[in-house]
């Protein structure tokens, strides 16, 4: 048997990353067994569901390397759907519903207060077709539902979490076709699902509670049942519900920050799922080799920016000097600066170690543009005492005269602060301040050698 799988959004916003991680599974499940994986658009809801989202699913896929082999959207699929509607609806397993809304709704607050959770009571499917007829004839608005069995039990076996059974009297009479007639979510589900062979039904477990309703929906309709594997939710690093600042945001969100697709892949391959029991570091290529859905975890998995920080830094270093200067630019131009290619290959030679996102580079600004700013507290450290600055000016009247290599700056400063009775700090510190406006910098003597003599002097008069 070949296998199938499928992942299926809605375009109603952007590709979130719990999303992406749920496509990730099932790519690398499709990889891993040589088998198929579909991408499928649930787009029938014509409000809510937009282009641009639809676009930007597409554009988040590409960037994270998960190509699939066949695309569908349910919108181009009505047909189909009708036909197994009628199929359905002439088994006589689905019925009209002329509840109202308010009805409904007056129903669903009685449930509310005998604090039991809301089913539907089946009013409409005690109705004589007659009266069902009549109801229509007079153009009184319904929904289709399905006949739910009344007894026995709907059991899942769960890939990953085992066998879960539900009572078939919890399950309500779910809506199939809406007044307007567009089908709903779990109709089209199961016809898709299954006229594509899917063998595979890999999502999060958000879902496990609409498939002991979709399991009846593919009986009724005489269909082969597929395997369910339902996948860990995400938590946030305190185990509360992911919110965006702590990291449900969208795929292009972290691709606008400064993250790279392998990283995120990566990262994302790692939520809810283990592939050593020491190693963490696995390319896609490796992902692919290792992956199994028993090794999908049951509990709630966690989000951790620290180590998508750490994977993003390692992954960005195993490019060349080359390829993080082509990564970085596009950050820097958004920025304002145009950098000069030569410089920029410097710049990133010295920073590769540091960065952990792409963005880290705008935090080097002073190699390509004037420092116009220092930080408040160290200038006031470093260049109020008299004395000091005194031994600052005649350093740099001395440093004029030598060569700007980084080894001979070092050798020089020490030599000079040894003069002086000063530890190296002592004056690394203001000069720093002075050519980068910060703090923090890659290695001093480094810095000044990239930056070279011209630029440095300029930099060392104009502070004090
Ligand atoms: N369109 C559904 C969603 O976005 C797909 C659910 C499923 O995988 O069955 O959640």
């Amino acid at each position: 048997m070949t296998t199938t799988v499928r992942f299926a959004p809605s375009p109603t916003g952007n590709l979130h990353i719990g999303g992406a991680r749920t496509a990730l599974f099932n790519y690398l499940f499709a990889k891993h067994t040589g088998g198929k994986f579909i991408l499928r658009i649930e787009d029938t809801d014509k409000e809510r569901s937009k282009k641009e989202f639809e676009e930007n699913i597409f554009a988040s896929m590409k960037w994270l390397g998960l190509d699939h082999d066949e695309l569908y959207r349910q919108s181009e699929r009505m047909d189909i759907y009708k036909e197994y509607a009628v199929k359905l609806a002439e088994s006589g397993k689905t019925y009209k519903c002329f509840c109202t809304k308010e009805e409904l709704d007056k129903k669903r607050k009685l449930f509310e207060q005998l604090k039991r959770p809301y089913k539907y009571d089946g009013t409409c499917r005690k109705l004589a077709k007659e009266k069902a007829e009549e109801l229509k004839n007079s153009g009184k608005p319904f929904v289709v539902r399905f006949k739910m069995p009344e007894e026995g039990e709907t059991v899942i076996n769960d890939l990953v979490r085992g066998k879960i059974t539900f009572d078939n009297k919890e399950l309500d009479d779910i809506i199939l076709e809406r007044t307007d007639g567009v089908p709903t979510y779990n109709f089209c589900v199961v016809v898709d699902d299954a006229l594509m062979k899917v063998t595979h039904i890999i999502r999060g477990e958000d879902h496990i509670s609409n498939t002991p309703r979709q399991i009846q929906l593919y009986k009724a309709l005489g269909f082969e049942l597929p395997e369910f594997a339902h996948i860990p939710l995400i938590l946030a690093s305190d185990k509360t519900r992911l919110s965006k600042r702590a990291g449900a945001a969208a795929v292009t969100e972290y691709q606008d920050e400064g993250y790279i697709p392998q990283a995120v892949v990566n990262f994302l391959a790692l939520l809810g799922c283990s592939y050593s029991a020491t190693e963490e570091i696995f390319p896609l290529s490796e992902l692919i080799k290792r992956f199994e859905l028993t090794h999908v975890n049951k509990s709630a998995a966690i989000f951790d920016f620290t180590k998508l920080d750490f994977l993003n830094g390692y992954y960005i270093r195993q490019k060349t000097e080359p390829e993080i200067a082509d990564l970085v630019r596009p950050f820097l131009l958004k920025a304002g600066i145009t950098p000069e290619e030569s410089l920029l290959l410097k710049v990133v030679k010295l920073e590769k170690e540091r960065l952990k996102k792409l963005t880290d580079i705008i935090d080097s600004k002073y190699f390509f543009t004037e420092v116009t700013e220092y930080d408040p507290a160290a200038f006031e450290k470093h260049f109020k005492d008299p004395a000091k600055i005194e031994l600052f000016k005649k350093y740099r009247t001395e440093i004029a005269d030598i060569s700007f290599i980084a080894a001979d700056l070092e050798a020089f400063t020490r030599n000079f602060a040894e003069k002086h009775g000063k530890k190296l700090g002592e004056l690394v510190h203001p000069i720093r301040l002075a050519l980068t406006g910060k703090l923090v910098s890659p290695g001093l003597f480094e810095v000044m050698e990239v930056l070279g003599k011209e630029v440095c002097m300029k930099r060392l008069n104009k502070i004090v």
